[in-house]
């Protein structure tokens, strides 16, 4: 049985905005008294695990163990089938230090080079972790085909190149809200919801 969360303060352990701005809109129904990492001036901690479950418990265990209250992190990325599932949990570090997602997005698209395999998978790792130890963890994952050349100016990171199966756009094209009801992030959340939420 996961442990449940109680209400009250919940820190989004994460320094990139868009992904605090989806899970705050995520834990919108919930009750929760949200801040972030970077709000809170917490350094981000190195991320050393090989798996993006490894990295999200990492990251939210280095924030509720600096402030106490419970925290949630998300670790996630894009695989290409066609590398071997590359970028993965290097999709940020790909950006660089100048978080560069046009530079990361066209080395992708020149290391695909001529493949006709263009599958790719969104995936996000969720860790809900207490300042006792305790963390309860889900991944979510949404299948898709890399496009070239990027297109919309809405989302972040990779989303202007990545249109989800059955869709007609690509994430940085979509509205928010049509993002958000296929996301990987939003399946992860709602598996996490299922065990570890009430709504408030
Ligand atoms: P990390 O989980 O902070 O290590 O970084 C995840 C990286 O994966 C982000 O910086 C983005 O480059 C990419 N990523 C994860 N989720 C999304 C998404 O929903 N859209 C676009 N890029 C994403």
């Amino acid at each position: 049985m996961a442990r449940k969360f109680s209400g009250g303060a919940l820190i989004i352990a994460s320094h990139n905005q868009g992904k605090v701005r989806e899970i705050g809109l995520l834990l919108a129904p919930f009750g929760a008294a949200v801040t972030s990492a970077a709000e809170r001036g917490l350094a981000e901690p190195e991320e050393t695990g090989t798996t993006f479950i490894d990295n999200a418990i990492l990251k939210a265990k280095a924030a509720t163990i600096a402030t106490g209250v419970p925290a949630l992190a998300d670790d996630s990325g894009l695989g290409a089938d066609a590398l071997g599932g590359a970028p993965g949990i290097y999709s940020a570090r790909w950006a660089g230090p100048e978080k560069d997602f046009g530079a990361a997005m066209e080395k992708l698209q020149i290391d695909l080079g001529a493949s006709e395999n263009r599958g790719a998978a969104f995936v996000s790792a969720l860790a809900l972790a207490w300042p006792d130890g305790h963390v309860e963890t889900t991944e979510g994952r949404v299948q898709g085909t890399l496009v070239w050349p990027p297109r919309g100016d809405r989302g972040f990171g990779y989303d202007p190149m990545f249109v989800p199966d059955g869709g007609a756009q690509n994430f940085g094209e979509m509205e928010a809200s049509a993002k958000e009801a296929v996301s990987h992030r939003t399946l992860a959340f709602e598996k996490l919801v299922a065990m570890c939420f009430k709504r408030a």
